[in-house]
This record gives structure tokens, C-alpha cells and sequence, in this order.
């Protein structure tokens, strides 16, 4: 595998593959999702998922094909959508009377059956959610970075008014932000976009970004506060308690399987993936070591041992049908496949009633393999796990922490973004932003949402500062 600090691009491309996370598929810019990745993201799904119903929100499935002139409803979200679209036009051997648009997101569809669910202020709020799979034709693809088909979750919701709104796009921003620190061990920044990085049709654009180990930003998941725009486009409206018919005022959010890259790129190092325990598919892997009887006792401890660590709750596999294969390659296997905690059972171990417990990367310095009684390994291991999540979640704020400076004048900001962030103020203005991208590849991130309140000039252009605090600048996915 390319080493990271080569080329970390190739590093990524080659580790997605030879973990089996994923596979090439048939299409430009799609990906054949692998058992190992899969699981990934149903651990993920399940907890987000049980956020999402927690909080009052219902699931459902709307149609994949949604009509071309649904789009065209809105202005803004047809132009921002339309390079992206994949469309229908052709279907059971016939020209189509209405061209259909594979779903790029459901705002509209959902949008018509909202105002036609809807009656009364009884009626909200209306919160929607819907797992599903949708199609942007992305011009540079990336594995789960930017796939042109993805799997994400939308929550689709309509209020009564923009604070009630302006809550609920704030309540998932702070789930996504929890998703992100709880599962992935991605210590992200919470922020509102600034107009020119806003979801086409939004009046405003929370994120959160998380930092890769080369320094770039990762767009994690985003909540749009939609304002009336999408409920004067399909008449999303309401009588209110005097009986005046009046517009909700809606909200969309989403994450995807984005999420599994940033993972990824959080985490792994020149030897693989390292998986944070709580979306690892196996939290444990048992490699039994020997030969003929030897081998079959390790591996009948190795069975049992399993079997106690799984009554625990904790996914654990045991790499007993590979005979093949040689206990170093079995190791370097799991190394390289990110799985957080090794434990090799060889005769010697067995003799001395023990087990070699290997973690994928020392939790303190100079920690190495530690022999565990065999009795204990289970009830250790679930603390053995939460340190391991918790170091990961450490190792990665300090990293981001080491590569964030602010940037104080436009000939320091270059090298800053080639590295990490750079803290700055902006002037807000879109030519700005433009000048900035065009001259060092940077975006501006996020106005964070906890950054102290500073006034400045625009690190740029000299202009006063926009908006009363610095902004996150980065290289980003
Ligand atoms: P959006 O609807 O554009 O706000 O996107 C919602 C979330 O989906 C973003 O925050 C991204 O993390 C993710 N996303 C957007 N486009 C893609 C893509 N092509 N592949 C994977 N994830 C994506």
C-alpha cells in the first residue's frame, strides 16, 4: 500500500479495496458496498436511526423517481441540482411523456405530499425521515467520499414557524455532531456554511467538518433550515388558530455513507484501516496459533473464549478456518482490516492459562502485547474497548488541534490550508471566496458555531470582518 505521507490520495484508493470495504462498480462513480463495509454502516444507521425516532421523528419511503417539474418549482434548487441530475426518459420501451428525475434528494416530492398531508396547525410539526439510496452525477468520484449512487438518511420536517425550525435544524445538527464524536471518534466542528457554500435552496446551511489525517476537511453531514422557499413552491401551508392559511416553514438534513470515508481518513495509518470499537463489524478477532493437536486445542479455547466474549455483547470473530494461512499473515490481516483488538491464543499461552491480548495502536506509550488470564478477558474487555474509542477521539483532537492555526495575513493563510485549518476573518463576499479558492484550493469551511466573538479584517481582501467571529478555512473532500 502507498504510504500515507506519499500520497494520500492512492493510500485511500488502495485501502478502501484491500480492506473489502468496497469494490469498482460497473458505472463510473459507483461503489459495490462489501459485507465489511456494510456493517459499518448499519452500526452506524441503527444509532442514528434510534436518534431519529427518540426525537418524535417517523420513518417513510418516498418514490425514487420524482417528476422534472417538481424541481423546476424551485429556482434555486433546480439550478444547483441540474449538473448533477440523472434522468429518465426512456421507460418500458417508450419515450416518456414527463422526463423523471432520479431522486438527488426528496425535498420536492416530499414537499407535495407535506402540503397535502397538512391541513391545520394540529398537523405540525410533521417530522419525516427516510433511509434511502439517491443519485448526483458527481464529476470527480471518490469512494464513499462522493459516490454517484449513496445511501443516506434525509429528515424531511414542516413547522409552524422559523424558531420551532430553526430548533429542529439545530437538533440535527447536534445529533450528526454527536454521531460523528460518539461512534466515529470524529471530533467535528458544528457551524452554519456562509451563502456561498449554502444547500441550493436553503436560506441557511449548518455542518459539521471533521479533519483528515492529511489535513483536509470533510463536509460530515449537513441541516438546511429551508425558510418558506420550498413551502411557497408546493404550498406547504396551514390554518393557523384565527384560521388564516399560512406557509410552514420546513427543514432537510442529511448523512450518508460519506461518514465511512471520514472514518477512514480520521483514523488509518500506513498499515490500514483502525476502526473506532463502536462501528468496528469486529470489535475482537481471536487468531488460535499452532499445529495439528496443538492447533486444534488453541483453537477449541479460542472457540470457547469467543463464545464467553460474544455472551458480553461484543462482536468478536475467531479466525479458526484459515489453516492455510500463517499466524503472522492472519495478524497483519486484522492490522490492516482496522479491527481494534487482537487476541492470539498459541500453545504456550494455552500452558500458562493465558491469552496475548495486541491492541491496533498503543492506547499509552510503550504499550505493547500484554498476556490476560483467560478468565478475565472477557469482563475486561468492555472497558478494554471504551479506552480504545476514547484514545482514538483524544489522538484525533490533538491532531486537529496541532494542524489549526489562526491566520492573520493573506501570506501566511497558503501555507496554513497546505497543512490544516486556518482560522481567519472574511469579509463575506462571494469573489472573495472565489479569489481564495482559486489562489490556494481552500473554502471556507464554517463560521463555527462556538468560536468567541473577534472582529477583524478579511485575511483576504482588508475588508471588516462579516461575520463577528473567525472562519474555518480549509482544503476540503
Ligand atoms: P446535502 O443534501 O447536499 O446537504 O448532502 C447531505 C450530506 O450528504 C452531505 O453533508 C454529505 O456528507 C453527503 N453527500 C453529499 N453528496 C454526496 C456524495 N456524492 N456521496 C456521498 N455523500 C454525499
Amino acid at each position: 500500500m502507498t504510504p500515507q505521507s506519499e500520497d494520500f490520495s492512492a493510500w485511500y484508493n488502495e485501502l478502501v479495496i484491500k480492506a473489502q470495504l468496497v469494490d469498482r462498480g460497473p458505472v463510473r462513480g459507483t461503489m459495490v458496498i462489501r459485507p465489511y463495509g456494510y456493517r459499518i454502516w448499519e452500526l452506524l444507521q441503527a444509532d442514528l436511526d434510534r436518534r431519529i425516532k427518540e426525537a418524535g421523528h417517523d420513518n417513510a419511503c418516498f418514490p425514487m423517481f420524482i417528476p422534472e417539474s417538481y424541481l423546476r418549482r424551485e429556482a434555486e434548487h433546480v439550478e444547483g441540482f441540474s449538473p448533477e441530475l440523472a434522468v429518465v426518459t426512456v421507460a418500458g420501451g417508450k419515450e416518456l411523456e414527463e422526463p423523471l428525475v432520479v431522486r438527488p434528494t426528496s425535498e420536492t416530492v416530499i414537499g407535495e405530499y407535506m402540503a397535502k398531508w397538512i391541513g391545520s396547525h394540529r398537523d405540525l410539526p410533521l417530522l419525516l425521515n427516510q433511509w434511502a439510496n439517491v443519485v448526483r452525477w458527481e464529476m470527480r468520484p471518490r469512494m464513499f467520499l462522493r459516490t454517484t449512487e449513496f445511501l443516506w438518511q434525509e429528515g424531511h420536517t414542516a413547522h409552524i414557524d422559523e424558531a420551532d425550525a430553526m430548533r429542529e435544524t439545530m437538533w440535527a445538527l447536534d445529533a450528526y455532531a454527536a454521531v460523528a464524536r460518539d461512534l466515529a471518534a470524529m471530533p467535528v466542528v458544528p457551524g452554519e456554511k456562509t451563502p456561498g457554500e449554502r444547500f441550493a435552496g436553503a436560506v441557511r446551511t449548518y455542518t459539521i467538518e471533521g479533519m483528515m489525517r492529511d489535513g483536509r476537511a470533510l463536509q460530515a453531514g449537513t441541516s438546511h433550515y429551508l425558510g418558506t422557499n420550498f413551502a411557497k413552491a408546493f404550498e406547504i401551508q396551514y390554518q393557523d388558530e384565527a384560521g388564516k392559511l399560512t406557509l410552514a416553514h420546513t427543514t432537510s438534513w442529511g448523512m450518508s455513507t460519506r461518514m465511512i470515508g471520514g472514518v477512514i481518513m480520521t483514523h488509518g495509518d500506513d498499515t490500514g484501516l483502525v476502526l473506532p470499537p463502536r462501528l468496528a463489524p469486529y470489535q475482537v478477532v481471536i487468531v488460535p496459533i499452532g499445529r495439528k493437536e496443538q492447533g486444534e486445542a488453541t483453537a477449541a479455547e479460542a472457540r470457547r473464549l469467543g463464545a464467553a466474549i460474544k455472551s458480553m455483547g461484543i462482536r468478536v470473530h475467531v479466525d479458526d478456518n484459515r489453516p492455510q494461512l500463517s499466524p503472522g499473515f492472519k495478524f497483519n490481516d486484522w492490522e490492516m482490516r482496522g479491527v481494534p483488538i487482537r487476541l492470539e491464543i498459541g500453545p504456550r499461552d494455552l500452558e500458562n492459562g493465558v491469552a496475548t491480548l495486541v491492541r491496533r495502536l498503543p492506547t499509552v506509550e510503550g504499550q505493547g502485547k500484554e498476556a490476560v488470564p483467560l478468565e478475565r478477558v472477557p469482563e475486561i474487555m468492555p472497558q478494554i474497548l471504551a479506552d480504545f474509542q476514547a484514545f482514538l477521539l483524544a489522538r484525533a483532537e490533538t491532531f486537529r488541534g496541532d494542524h489549526t492555526r489562526a491566520v492573520e495575513v493573506w501570506d501566511d493563510f497558503g501555507a496554513q490550508v497546505a497543512e490544516g485549518w486556518a482560522l481567519a476573518f472574511h469579509c463575506g463576499r462571494a469573489e472573495c471566496e472565489d479569489d481564495i479558492k482559486a489562489d490556494t484550493a481552500a473554502t471556507p469551511r464554517c463560521i463555527p458555531a462556538e468560536g468567541p466573538a473577534e472582529q477583524g479584517v478579511c485575511v483576504k481582501c482588508g475588508q471588516p470582518s462579516a461575520y463577528g467571529k473567525r472562519v474555518i478555512f480549509g482544503k476540503a473532500y
